[in-house]
């Protein structure tokens, strides 16, 4: 046994790690060691792929590229590799993953099984959209090959299933084309939401990358808003900057309400004078935070939660700025708030996450009971708005919330494999 944490560090429990490495036993694996829950890079917040006092099947050993067809974009891989070692193959040969979420350090399972979002939803949907086939186990044995044609029930329950129909060995992905690792980019300030979302319809036909950055405490809603095309960026030399680490847990958070204001305050002011258009690398441009490593710890032992919902686009305004103006009112939040449009693609998968509307992001610093009350407030808002939270963020959304966000939950549970349960399956679906 040992601890294992998630990204939000709101636990350590002890877990009973066992380590898949090689596609031919894992169905063996599985079957002597169960009821359990695949468990990638732990880039997930909150309980999705932890199991407090039970096994974890840690799955980044199933690290093998199978075959990749460089004239069609086509690549077969196991389930454990990383997002940020298939772009690193496939970019230099013309060929990119065409949705990845604000981190390139998870898995291919992980990914799958969240149905993780980009910058691109508009354009691209989610991670699911690209999957042609799945190879899943189960823990009595069954292997199934799924994709949007084959076994069409079992993918759809398997993308954004949230580890819960089986273990995926292997995936089938069919990359996009693009000129090289460069992207013109342009950021742009805004004072309200009406400029938001001004921007963001202004942007949808034209840009491919859409996101921003919005200041949680201003109650306006002004923020950076950002976006991004895939460009030849000629002979450049790609940045060899090295990795920074946040080395330790401090104390206490550094993310607090003194700390905030002042840092929102001069981020807001110092890239509203920055604005324009510059060329950047891609893992600049989309995974910034992945050049700090082990950033989540500057929220100290306590851990940190996110909060992500989507709204319908119809209501949108009026719920993110009741949400902002509960989160000024509380004096909570932090420096990590996203706020983006979803395009008109409906859900791939029975659960995934994704749907036309708007979707707001934030970190919090755990503060106990007040951060929990606050979150039962922001719950209530979106709740009326009709919209849903995000799994994959998620440590203690209500069960009925969850319910209601997900209409097709009846039909993903009879597919649910019985040896398979995690906190989150057990907070939210009761096994
Ligand atoms: C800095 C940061 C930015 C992020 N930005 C975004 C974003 O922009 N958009 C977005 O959508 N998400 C985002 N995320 C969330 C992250 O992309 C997802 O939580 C992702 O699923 C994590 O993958 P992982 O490999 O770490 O899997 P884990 O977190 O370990 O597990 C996630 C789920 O996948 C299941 N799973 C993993 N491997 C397998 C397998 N082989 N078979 C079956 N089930 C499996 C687990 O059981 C669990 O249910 C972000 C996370 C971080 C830390």
């Amino acid at each position: 046994m040992r601890p294992l944490s998630s990204w939000g560090h709101l636990s350590a429990d002890p877990h009973e790690v066992i380590r898949l490495q090689d596609p031919a036993t894992v169905a063996g694996q599985l079957s002597a060691h169960h009821p359990g829950i695949a468990h990638g890079m732990g880039r997930s917040y909150g309980d999705v792929c932890l199991n407090a006092g039970g096994i974890v099947w840690q799955t980044t050993g199933l690290d093998h590229y199978i075959q990749f067809d460089q004239d069609s974009g086509r690549l077969i891989c196991e389930a454990g590799v990383l997002l940020r070692d298939i772009q690193r193959m496939s970019i230099p040969r013309g060929w990119i993953l065409p949705v990845t979420p604000g981190t390139q350090l998870i898995t291919v399972g992980g990914a799958i099984a969240n149905d993780v979002h980009g910058k691109n939803h508009h354009v691209q949907g989610s991670f699911g959209d690209h999957v042609e086939r799945i190879r899943l186990l189960r823990t009595d044995g069954q292997i199934i090959d799924c994709g949007p044609q084959q076994q069409a029930q079992w993918f759809a329950a398997t993308v954004g299933g949230l580890g819960l129909t089986g273990v995926m060995v292997e995936a089938e992905l069919q990359l996009c084309r693009v000129p090289g690792p460069w992207l013109e980019n342009e950021t742009i300030a805004y004072d309200s939401l009406e400029q938001f979302f001004q921007l963001a319809d202004d942007s949808e036909a034209g840009w491919q990358h859409t996101v921003s950055w919005i200041d949680c405490l201003n109650g306006a809603g002004r923020g950076l808003f950002m976006r991004g095309n895939p460009v030849d960026g000629g002979a450049r030399t790609e940045p060899k900057g090295k990795k920074r680490s946040m080395p330790l847990v401090p104390p206490c958070s550094l993310v607090n309400r003194w700390s905030l204001p002042p840092f929102n305050q001069s981020y807001y002011h110092l890239k509203k004078w920055r604005t324009g258009r510059v060329i950047s690398h891609y893992e600049s441009f989309f995974y910034p935070l992945d050049n700090l490593l082990h950033w989540n710890r500057m929220y100290g032992p306590r851990g940190f939660y996110q909060y992500q919902s989507v709204v319908p686009r119809a209501v949108g305004q009026d719920a993110v700025h009741a949400m902002l103006n509960e989160i000024t009112r509380a004096d909570q939040g932090s420096f990590l708030a996203v706020l983006k449009t979803f395009g008109a693609r409906q859900p791939l998968g029975m659960l995934s996450f994704p749907q036309p509307g708007v979707t707001l992001a934030l970190d919090f610093p755990n503060r106990g009971a007040a951060t929990l009350q606050l979150f039962e407030r922001l719950d209530a808002i979106v709740r009326q708005a009709g919209g849903r939270l995000y799994p994959a963020k998620d440590a203690r959304m209500p069960r009925d919330l969850f319910e209601a966000g997900y209409p097709r939950l009846g039909e993903f549970l009879a597919l649910r494999d019985p040896g398979i349960s995690s906190e989150q399956s057990r907070r939210l679906m009761g096994y």
